[in-house]
């Protein structure tokens, strides 16, 4: 169940944000005695419109109840007898009492770290034969996210382990998938760090349809908290009448990658910054194109194998052949391309246009990395000073200036209107860098295409199918 955590203090907004909460999904509220200035939930009781976990969150367990611990005892047992459904009650200064017909949560938080002595925790706290047992711990790695997860998988009762931070998000939304009873979820501001709302879960995610079939996909990078694949790719999965889900996953050091797909038993992974060169020797198996572009985007189990591919490359040529195309061109052989960039996108690009037959030429801010690209490829550099003269009837923008910034690593006074310009970025869908190539008559093309063309390609080899139209007609409107 989505459960609401609210902090508010007075009962009147309280009650607002349960009937919130369970306007947008939620199946239960969690009260928090401890935010009230008077805590009596006499009222909140009476005008509950979803039912209710109550508890007073002690100081020491980073709340905010600084009243005697028989007056927080107190509170909960009237809550219990006024009919609250649940009440939490914190295993470090567990104390039983007349719970009258509340169903008991012993809770164990961790604000600091994931501690290595969960399991010993976990079965301690099932002695008291609780009706969910609550683990929640602050996940400092994506490590830390495998072990929350792998103890989920093995609670010896029916409970829920809470990821705190934003490495634990998979788990908060994957809860079910791993045997968990609950995730806690925000209306208003959060009440625990990494926490997402009651929307998210219940409209992006849909997480009560959620079961131990439900196969998941990621996307992995870092940062990754930005990420428009989890919706492209949710809605793609519903509307395919798919059970799966695509969580982002913030993969913070790439040697861990292995021990996160085995631990929230992944079937495919979208890879991004700064993961797609490194991720590639972690593979059994990786395709000829992504080893010449030395970048892997996509990773796909295969029988018990990892194996990995490239989909940017041939997204990004398709968007760059359909605009020399509307220039009554015939595909880019022979052309000219200056590619901006050194980076992951600009690896798969320059390496596409020069397997069509392109004459690529590289420009890098660190000319260093400019070479090393060139010489990969077998094309030429440009200095990144000299942009003003270059002479290309392809320009490529393939570094990240220009996202969510209105500035353009190209002369504005240098477009020419026969050129034909390409920009990787795709917030916001007009870059500077496209608008001024657009004034100057020249034809663009934008990164949407291309972010559509290499997820539509990461669907194929996850789950063998295609976009659907309507999907991405939406999308391309919609990003
Ligand atoms: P990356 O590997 O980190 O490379 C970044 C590139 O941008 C490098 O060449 C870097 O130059 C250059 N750069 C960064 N800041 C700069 C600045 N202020 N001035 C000049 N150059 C600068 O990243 P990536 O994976 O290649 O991604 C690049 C962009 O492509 C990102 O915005 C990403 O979102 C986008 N992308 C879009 C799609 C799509 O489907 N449309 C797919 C993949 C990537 P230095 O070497 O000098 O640092």
């Amino acid at each position: 169940m989505i459960v609401a955590s609210i902090a508010e203090p007075t009962p009147a907004r309280v009650r607002d944000r349960i009937e919130e909460a369970r306007r947008q999904g939620a199946d239960a509220a969690e009260v928090r005695a401890d935010a009230l200035t008077t805590p009596d939930l006499t009222e909140i009781l009476a005008g509950r419109t979803l039912p209710l976990i109550v508890t007073a969150r002690p100081s020491w367990e980073g709340g905010r109840w600084t009243r005697s611990e028989d007056e927080r005892i107190a509170v909960l047992r009237e809550a219990a007898r006024g009919g609250a459904e649940y009440v939490d009650v914190e295993f470090k200064a567990y104390k039983d009492f007349d719970r009258g017909r509340a169903s008991l949560i012993v809770s164990w938080h961790d604000f600091k770290g994931t501690p290595p002595n969960l399991d010993v925790i976990a079965r301690k706290m099932a002695s008291l034969e609780p009706a969910i047992l609550k683990i929640a711990a602050r996940a400092d790695g994506a490590a830390d996210l495998a072990r929350l997860v792998e103890l989920q998988k093995r609670l010896p009762r029916p409970g829920a382990v809470v990821a705190m931070g934003d490495f634990g998000e998979p788990l908060r939304v994957l809860y079910r998938r791993y045997g968990g009873v609950l995730t806690y979820a925000s209306v208003g501001e959060p009440t625990a760090s990494g926490q997402l709302s009651v929307a998210e879960l219940a409209q992006t995610y849909d997480v009560k349809s959620i079961d131990d079939a439900t196969e998941v996909y990621a996307v992995m990078g870092d940062p990754v908290a930005h990420s428009k694949s989890p919706w492209v790719f949710n809605r793609a999965f519903r509307e395919l009448g798919l059970n799966a889900r695509m969580v982002r996953v913030r993969l913070d050091d790439v040697g861990r990658f292995r021990e996160v797909w085995a631990a929230l038993e992944l079937k495919g992974a979208s890879v991004t910054i700064p993961h797609k060169e490194l991720i590639l020797e972690r593979l059994d198996d990786v395709d000829d194109t992504a080893r010449k572009i030395g970048a892997v985007n996509t990773v796909v189990a295969r029988e018990g194998r990892l194996w990995g591919t490239n989909t940017d490359a041939p997204a990004a040529l398709e968007s760059i052949r359909g605009a020399v195309a509307r220039r009554g061109g015939r595909g880019v052989r022979g052309l000219r391309a200056l590619v901006l960039g050194a980076g992951g996108a600009a690896r798969a690009i320059a390496w596409a246009l020069k397997e069509e037959g392109a004459h690529v030429i590289v420009a890098n801010r660190t000319g260093e990395r400019a070479r090393v690209l060139a010489e990969a490829i077998g094309g030429e550099t440009l200095q990144w000073e000299r942009l003003a003269g270059a002479r290309a009837s392809i320009i490529v923008n393939a570094t990240s200036v220009g996202m969510n910034a209105d500035v353009s690593p190209y002369p504005k006074e240098s477009w020419r209107a026969e050129a034909v310009a390409f920009d990787v970025v795709y917030t916001p869908r007009e870059t500077r860098f496209l608008r001024e190539a657009r004034e100057a008559g020249a034809e663009v093309a934008s990164g949407v295409e291309m972010f559509l063309g290499q997820a539509g390609r990461q669907l194929r080899h996850f789950v063998g199918r295609d976009l659907p139209d309507g999907l991405v007609e939406e999308l391309r409107a919609r990003l």
